[in-house]
C-alpha cells in the first residue's frame, strides 16, 4: 500500500524495526549515515537498499531537512555499495520512489540499486 510521504516520521516503519535490528536483514554494508541490505523481493540480479540511519519519511524530506554532513554520507554510501557491487561497469540504476504516485511504500528513505542485467526501459511506458 503506497504511503503518503507527507506524514511524520513512523518509528515502527519496518526500515527503522531492520536499523535497531528488532527484524533480520541481509547486510550489505554499514557505515556511520548509511545501512545497505538486500531486498527481500528481488526485481532484478542485483537489488540492494541503501537507507539512511536518520528518520526521514522520503527523499523528499531528506533533501529538504537533513544535515549537509548526513546527505553526503548517505549519497557515498550508495556509491560505494554499487562500486563494492562490482555493478559501475556495465551499469546500475539508483531509485528513490516518493509518495503514492511512485508507490512507495516504506515510510524510510531508501534508495533502490538495481544491476547485474539490462534493466529495460528506465519507466514504464502506456
Ligand atoms: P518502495 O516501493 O520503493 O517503498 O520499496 C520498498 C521495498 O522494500 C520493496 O522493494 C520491498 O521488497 C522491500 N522490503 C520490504 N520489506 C523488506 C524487508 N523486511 N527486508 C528487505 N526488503 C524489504
Amino acid at each position: 500500500m503506497p504511503i503518503d510521504a507527507t506524514k511524520p516520521y513512523d518509528d515502527d516503519n519496518i526500515f527503522a524495526k531492520i536499523l535497531r535490528e528488532e527484524i533480520p536483514s541481509t547486510k550489505v554494508y554499514e557505515d556511520e549515515w548509511a545501512y545497505a541490505f538486500e531486498d527481500i523481493n528481488p526485481q532484478a540480479e542485483n537489488h540492494t537498499l541503501v537507507i539512511p540511519k536518520g528518520r526521514y519519511v522520503s527523499w523528499d524530506d531528506f533533501s529538504a531537512s537533513a544535515s549537509a554532513e548526513e546527505i553526503a554520507g548517505f549519497v557515498r554510501a550508495v556509491g560505494h555499495v554499487a562500486r563494492e557491487k562490482g555493478l559501475v561497469e556495465p551499469g546500475y540504476r539508483a531509485l528513490a520512489n516518493v509518495g503514492p504516485h511512485a508507490g512507495q511504500e516504506v515510510p524510510h528513505l531508501h534508495v533502490h540499486i538495481f544491476g547485474g542485467e539490462p534493466l529495460g526501459p528506465m519507466i514504464w511506458k502506456r
